[in-house]
């Protein structure tokens, strides 16, 4: 269990209602990171207890509290799976990466909330089996305020206490984001709500972009547009992908200029096809889409170079002093382990 180091580790077993004044207490001390007695170190200290009884108290930790205490944060993002084989594979993921004790992982919602449920039962079953600390993303896409509190009372009764909040795409076809009636029409206005109805006791996440958001022409109204969610209580920023590093950093500092002092985690997607290229909006710097032009046909060198381009950019952005790294993984684990052993021999993150 003294995985973490250099740091305090703090193991506490799970009691109700002591365990959360415990870790508040306790919080005081800035750990590295607290770890609660799992479900089955207990269950061999106290046979009486039953399984769900020790789950149900498992203490609901903040993504806020964790970034302020353990750098650099090391995330993987997952969306749900669609078929019985995929699921299979996003467990075998899951198990795999839970390995390198991410910060947390987080999982998205679908377009127009088709994913609902399963969305918030993969972040729960995370949270609640492997004990990695797991976010739901949450969009304003074809939800009333009523339907957004009834989603928000589902996912705080499954124990998740930290949301990524976001306006999420208009529906294919459309350019323009339409709320429906009495629904939100800004990431920002989700920030507002979760707070005002949940105060503190969540930590809230929402979505930056380096590049500027594709419907916002202007950089300086995006950003803005920005600070209005940070103003409204989001407690850290993670970024849409890129990958030439140097619009992150001038994001930063545009970002830092305007008053925004939140974590703002870059996001990273290493390129895995070609025609993975262009998707998001961002922009390949000149050499390296130079490279790509000589490899197309080899899907297999395109992944290498996706690979080696994705490494060099985690490594430049936490010897720079990035706060972190979130991966969008794409529900596999092979990639994101091996730019995980570079930055380990980098000393760039824990060796575990
Ligand atoms: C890390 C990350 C995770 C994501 N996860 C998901 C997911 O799980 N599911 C999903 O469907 N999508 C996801 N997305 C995509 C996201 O939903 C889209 O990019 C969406 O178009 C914008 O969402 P937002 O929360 O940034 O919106 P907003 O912050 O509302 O911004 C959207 C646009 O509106 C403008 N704007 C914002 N506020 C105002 C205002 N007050 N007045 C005028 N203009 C304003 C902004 O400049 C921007 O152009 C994710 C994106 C990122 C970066």
């Amino acid at each position: 269990m003294d995985r973490l180091d250099p740091g305090i580790c703090l193991t506490i077993a799970t009691v109700p209602d002591v365990t959360a004044i415990a870790v508040s207490i306790l919080a005081s001390l800035r750990p590295t990171f607290f770890i609660l007695a799992d479900a089955t170190i207990r269950q061999q200290k106290c046979p009486n207890r039953s399984q769900d009884d020790i789950k149900a108290t498992l203490f609901l930790m903040l993504i806020r509290d964790l970034l302020a205490s353990r750098e650099p944060s090391i995330s993987f993002e997952f969306f749900p799976p669609k078929t019985d084989e995929a699921a299979a594979q996003l467990q075998a993921t899951i198990g795999e990466l839970r390995a390198l004790y991410p910060t947390f992982v987080s999982v998205t919602w679908g377009a127009g909330g088709s994913t609902r449920d399963k969305t918030i039962d993969i972040v729960s079953h995370i949270k609640r089996d492997t004990g990695i600390e797991a976010m739901a993303h949450l969009t304003c896409v074809g939800s009333s305020r009523a339907d957004l509190t009834a989603i928000l009372k589902h996912l705080t009764d499954a124990g998740v206490s930290n949301i990524l909040a976001l306006r999420g795409d208009p529906p294919k076809g459309e350019t323009n984001f339409q709320p429906v009636a009495d629904g939100l029409r800004h990431g920002s206005e989700l920030v507002e709500f979760i707070r005002g109805s949940h105060g503190s006791r969540v930590s809230l996440g929402a979505a930056a972009y380096p590049e500027c958001h594709v419907e916002c022409p202007d950089p300086a109204a995006d950003l803005q547009n920005l600070k209005r969610k940070v103003d409204a209580g989001a407690d850290f920023l993670i970024t849409q992908l890129f990958y030439d590093n140097g619009y992150y950093w001038d994001f930063v500092e545009r970002a830092r200029a305007a008053g925004i002092t939140v974590p703002i985690i870059p996001g990273i997607m290493p390129i895995s096809n070609i025609n993975q290229v262009g998707r998001f909006g961002a922009k390949l710097p000149p050499a390296l889409e130079t490279e790509l032009g000589h490899l197309r046909n080899d899907p297999q060198a395109v992944q290498h170079l996706g690979v080696a381009h994705a490494t060099s950019q985690c490594v430049e952005l936490l010897h720079r002093g990035a706060p972190g790294i979130h991966f969008y993984t794409l529900n596999r684990s092979t990639i994101t382990r091996a730019i995980y052993s570079a930055l380990r021999i980098q000393g760039l993150v824990p060796s575990h």
